[in-house]
């Protein structure tokens, strides 16, 4: 590995040690939240809710602590630090302050919050119940504030909350972004639902769970995910988990007539992974092993199952194992209506079941909607109304009930606001990517050829080893040569839907 990044000093630093006893901790919280959420019995769930809130009690100690204010400084008053050092130091620095600016008891107090908020927006989605669920909502908000007033803000508060999940990313930045994808997807939208319909009917058909299983196993081996740090299982929701590049799990879930489901939930969640799993040993289980923001860990997911997974050359790929999986009477349809139908896009209510193309579009609303929240231009009781003239607007249908529209997502219960343009960002990022990509080597021929991994390892190079060496916006310039815009993602949607529309 390059000289240029050398971990030796950074290990015998009072730093290292102290973030090296979080990391240690983390892992057990880890692995018992995924435990949780993946098959353990119901019965030990008190003790090990016990035990994570210890963890997460001991962890926080370590964090706040004198000694790691005085393991910052000691470094921070050093100059000419190494690449890997100094990384650290901005990261400790940045974690260090976001979690003493704020007292203690407010922080507790907005945690039992949200766990009691996020049981009432549950029983309130199955209800259609806004309103029950509202009171809790302007708390979380105003709890919000209260935290953008202690941590301060530059340009405007909602930037604070943005920064916390894409560093340095800004409503000026993401308005102009936005402003793009508006201008080209809806009208691309609207001339797709007039134009002749892609047939996916087939796609409803039963597939059971054991050949569902056999499918994610052909596309992890097809991607290149390695079983002996990684494994798959099964969660409601999926997702990624694990430690860094030492070991990364994932999960999916199996619909009996839905397996297109499972199939892009596997590919993504394995982008998510593969991006864990390539980092450079230098920083393996230091606090640097991990994703460098939101938006660009989405845009590693995106690739493989959007760029990657959704191309007519990996269909092509995997057809024959697929037919030989899902059995006789599935011959008869092309790989051709395959592609198209993995493909398909049509305005619709709910975002995690979005296609590619109207997927941002869930994202502006949301985005709009909580710029004007911190700009003080809504109250919560008119958030449903918003929300639906908005999908109105943009993907021309009204929600029929909040359930489908205001209260769908989890995130605001949860007390996460500034999270949302990460997803969208990781769209953009990855057409970005994929433009650069082209220059260097032929992606299609690749896939033709069965040799993902070697797409794996130009991103591995470009993006996966840094981890958070780089911030995110340094990272992207750094190979790209551009700072982050949405014109590559704009171009790359009206090319690919054009053609699968017939608008040419
Ligand atoms: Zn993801």
């Amino acid at each position: 590995m390059s000289q240029l990044y050398d971990s030796t000093f950074f290990k015998t630093t009072k730093l290292f040690e102290l973030t090296d006893r979080i990391f240690l901790l983390s892992c057990g919280a880890t692995m018992l939240s995924f435990d949780a959420v993946t098959g353990a019995p119901k019965g030990g769930s008190a003790v090990r809710g016990r035990a994570e809130a210890y963890i997460a009690a001991e962890a926080f100690k370590i964090a706040v602590s004198d000694e790691m204010r005085a393991a910052i400084e000691e470094l921070e008053a050093l100059e000419n630090l190494d690449a890997i050092t100094a990384a650290a130091v901005r990261q400790a620095r940045r974690e260090y302050d976001s979690r003493c600016k704020i007292p203690v008891h407010i922080m507790r107090e907005f945690s039992e919050l949200t766990t009691e908020a996020n049981h009432v927006w549950e029983d309130a989605k199955v209800a259609n119940d806004f309103k029950a669920f509202a009171p809790y909502l302007a708390r979380i908000i105003d709890y919000n504030k209260t935290f953008i007033d202690y941590r301060g803000y530059t340009g405007v508060p909602y930037n604070t909350l943005l920064d916390d999940y894409e560093l340095g990313m800004t409503t000026d930045k993401l308005d102009i972004f936005f402003g793009t994808l508006k201008n080209t997807i809806v009208p691309l939208l609207k001339r797709i639902t007039e134009a002749e319909q892609i047939d996916d009917s087939f796609v409803t058909r039963y597939v059971p769970k054991d050949k569902q299983k056999a499918i994610s196993e052909l596309l992890m081996n097809k991607l290149g995910y390695d079983r002996n740090r990684g494994q798959l299982r099964e969660s409601a929701h999926p997702f990624t988990t694990g430690f860094g590049s030492a070991e990364t799990r994932i999960t999916t879930h199996y619909y009996d007539q839905s397996f297109f489901y499972s199939m892009y939930s596997v590919i993504h969640e394995t982008g998510h992974a593969l991006y864990e799993l390539g980092k450079m040993p230098e920083i393996a289980s230091t606090m640097l092993d991990d994703g460098v923001s939101m938006g660009v860990h989405e845009s590693q997911s995106r690739f493989y199952e959007n760029v990657i997974g959704r191309s007519r050359a990996f269909w092509e790929l995997i057809y024959d194992e697929l037919i030989a999986i899902l059995g006789d009477e599935w011959k008869g349809i092309p790989v051709e209506s395959f592609y198209r139908a993995a493909n398909k896009a049509e305005p619709s209510f709910i975002r995690t079941e979005a296609d590619e193309l109207t997927y941002s579009l869930h994202i502006m609303v949301r985005y709009e909607i909580e710029k004007a929240i911190f700009a003080g231009g809504v109250s919560v009781d008119e958030l449903p109304e918003l929300w639906n003239a908005k999908y109105k607007e943009y993907l021309g249908i009204t929600p029929p009930t909040d359930t489908v529209g205001v209260l769908q997502d989890t995130h605001w219960s949860g007390g996460s606001f500034g999270y949302f343009p990460s997803y969208s960002l990781g769209n953009a990022y990855a057409a970005q990517i994929l433009n650069t990509m082209n220059k260097e080597i032929d992606l299609e021929a690749l896939i033709r050829a069965d040799k993902i991994s070697e797409i794996t390892t130009w991103l591995g190079e470009k993006i996966h080893k840094f981890g958070k060496i780089k911030p995110p916006a340094q990272l992207f310039t750094d190979f790209t040569g551009e700072d982050l815009n949405a014109e590559h993602y704009v171009k790359y949607l009206n090319n690919k839907f054009e053609g699968l529309y017939n608008l040419k």
